[in-house]
This record gives structure tokens, C-alpha cells and sequence, in this order.
């Protein structure tokens, strides 16, 4: 079998033209601000295609960029100035943070009706408790890729490979809540191929280059590669074994252009999504 291959910049571009169309019919500009701290330079260009996106969609976008001696008080000084300002729906905090600053503390000052992040507690145990809030842009995303590609979740066996709080663990929720029967596995795994043999769908969120080797991959599965790995020779690649897996895989998302265009689209979703909803406006 060859693999079909799951367009993530086509399915990610048709997002971003929806929610363009839909800010088209509002009376406002959903607001978006984006913090970056620092110069990490990946930082800086997912801070700068954020912002561009934004823009492209309608948003009043900008980017607020502290130095990297910004002290915690001083960042929890901004966010509070964030979260009282009316004409922000948005407010994203670029990971990672200096040293000197807890992310935890950050994360958790943002108002979690306007954390497009997803990454507030409060978010994460309603999404852990099936209750609508705001979910975590990449599984949302990866979601988004899965009902793409037409894969049948009701009762399908769903492996997440790796639990950080940014990937597994809300994908883990989303699947489940998707009715997926879901696997959880992570470094402490004893026979991580043969609980990802079993897996209808698989989603690899590692951060390992091309770990999930082709074998580990049932024939027919849905495979969501997360993984943006660069190697020493320049070429990126994801957390599988592409050429191996496509082999036995239904359906696969390449890296780039799988997983990767949907972050920042489902960034501009949540936006819109919490513009609405603290303006009392149906979705
Ligand atoms: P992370 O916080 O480092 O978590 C990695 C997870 O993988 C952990 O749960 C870890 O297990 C598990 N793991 C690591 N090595 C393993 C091994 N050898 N065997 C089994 N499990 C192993 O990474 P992340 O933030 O979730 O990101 C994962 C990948 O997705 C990275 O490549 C990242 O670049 C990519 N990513 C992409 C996007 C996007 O927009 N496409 C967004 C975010 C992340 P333990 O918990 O046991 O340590």
C-alpha cells in the first residue's frame, strides 16, 4: 500500500480563508497580541508568521517584544495590562521564556477566556472533563487533519506516542473525545512497537527524528506525524519513518506541510473562537 497523503497546508488554508469570511461579517477586529521575551531566533519566526497570519485574516495583530532581562513581575505586569484591555481577545505567550521567569507562573496568569494557547489549567481540565473551552493549537490541528482525511474515530484504536502537557496529553483528550479508544505512551513504555502496531490511528509526538520506524506501522492506519526535528545536514524531518510507514499506512501527513500550517491556523480559530464567546456571539 501506498499511503494517501493528508495536504496539511491545503486543509490549513481553507481554515484560515473560513475564519477570514466569518471576521468579513463581524461589526469588530478580533485582537490578537502575541508576547515574545527575548531573541530566540525560532521564536522569533513563528512570533513573526503568527503575526502575518493574523493580519491576513482580518485580526488587529501586533507583537509586544520585551527584552530578555524582562523579570517574571514584569511580564505578569504586562499580562495583567493584556487581560484588562477590551480590545484583546487574544493573548499568546511565546515558549520558551528566559530562565529567570517560571512559564507555569506566566501561563497561568493569562484570563483563560482569552488563553489561545490553551495552556491555562483552567482550559486543560475542561478540555480533561469533555467541557467546551480552548484546546491546544497542534492537537487541534491534528484533529482537524484526522476528520481530512475521512478517518473513522468512533471506537478506532488511537495510539498518542509521547504526554507533554503542549501535545500528547490534549490530543490524548480530544481523541477520547472523539470517541477513540486511546493509548498513552512515553519513554517509560516497556514495547513502544508493538503498542504502536496496534494503533488505528497513530499520532507521533516525540520529538525523536524518524523514531516510529515503518514496522511499527499497522496496515491501513492513520498516521499524524507532529514531529519537526532538523537534522545536522539540514533537512527536517518528523518523529517518522515517512518513506517506511507510507508503505503500510492508509493515510499520512508529510513533515513539513502536515501537522505544522494547522498550528497557527487553529491559533487564528481560537481567536475567533474566544472573540465571539466574550462577546456573547454563537461560534
Ligand atoms: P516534549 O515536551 O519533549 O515531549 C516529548 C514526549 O515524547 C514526552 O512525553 C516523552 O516521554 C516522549 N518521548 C521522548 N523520547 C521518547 C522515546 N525515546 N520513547 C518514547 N517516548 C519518548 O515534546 P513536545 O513539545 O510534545 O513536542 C513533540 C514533537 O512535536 C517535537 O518534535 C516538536 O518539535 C513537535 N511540535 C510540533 C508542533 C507543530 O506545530 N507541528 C508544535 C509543537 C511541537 P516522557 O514524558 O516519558 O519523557
Amino acid at each position: 500500500m501506498t499511503a494517501r497523503l493528508i495536504d496539511g497546508k491545503a486543509v490549513a488554508a481553507e481554515l484560515r480563508r473560513s475564519i477570514a469570511a466569518r471576521v468579513a461579517t463581524l461589526d469588530f477586529r478580533p485582537g490578537l497580541r502575541v508576547v515574545r521575551v527575548g531573541e530566540d531566533p525560532a521564536s522569533g519566526v513563528y512570533v513573526r508568521n503568527k503575526d502575518k497570519a493574523a493580519q491576513e485574516v482580518g485580526f488587529d495583530s501586533a507583537t509586544l517584544h520585551l527584552p530578555a532581562t524582562t523579570t517574571e513581575a514584569e511580564l505578569l505586569a504586562v499580562v495583567a495590562r493584556l487581560n484588562a484591555d477590551p480590545a484583546v481577545d487574544g493573548i499568546l505567550v511565546q515558549l520558551p521564556l528566559p530562565p529567570q521567569i517560571r512559564a507555569d507562573r506566566v501561563i497561568s496568569a493569562v484570563l483563560p477566556e482569552k488563553d489561545v494557547d490553551g495552556f491555562h489549567p483552567l482550559n486543560a481540565g475542561l478540555l480533561a472533563s469533555g467541557q467546551p473551552g480552548l484546546v491546544p493549537c497542534t492537537p487541534k490541528g491534528a484533529m482537524h487533519l484526522l476528520r481530512a482525511a475521512g478517518a473513522s474515530l468512533p471506537g478506532a484504536r488511537a495510539v498518542v506516542l509521547g504526554r507533554s502537557n503542549i501535545v500528547g496529553r490534549p490530543m490524548a483528550q480530544l481523541l477520547l473525545a472523539a470517541d477513540c479508544t486511546v493509548t498513552i505512551v512515553h519513554s517509560r513504555t516497556r514495547d513502544l512497537p508493538a503498542e504502536c502496531r496496534r494503533a488505528e490511528i497513530l499520532i507521533a509526538a516525540v520529538g525523536r527524528p524518524e523514531m516510529v520506524r515503518g514496522d511499527w506501522v499497522t496496515e491501513g492506519a492513520t498516521v499524524i506525524d507532529v514531529g519537526i526535528n532538523r537534522l545536522p545536514d539540514g533537512r527536517l524531518v518528523g518523529d517518522v519513518d515517512f518513506a517506511g510507514a507510507s508503505m503500510r499506512a492508509e493515510a499520512i501527513t508529510p513533515v513539513p506541510g502536515g501537522v505544522g500550517p494547522m498550528t497557527i491556523a487553529c491559533l487564528l480559530e481560537n481567536t475567533l473562537e474566544a472573540a465571539l464567546a466574550r462577546r456573547g456571539a454563537a461560534p
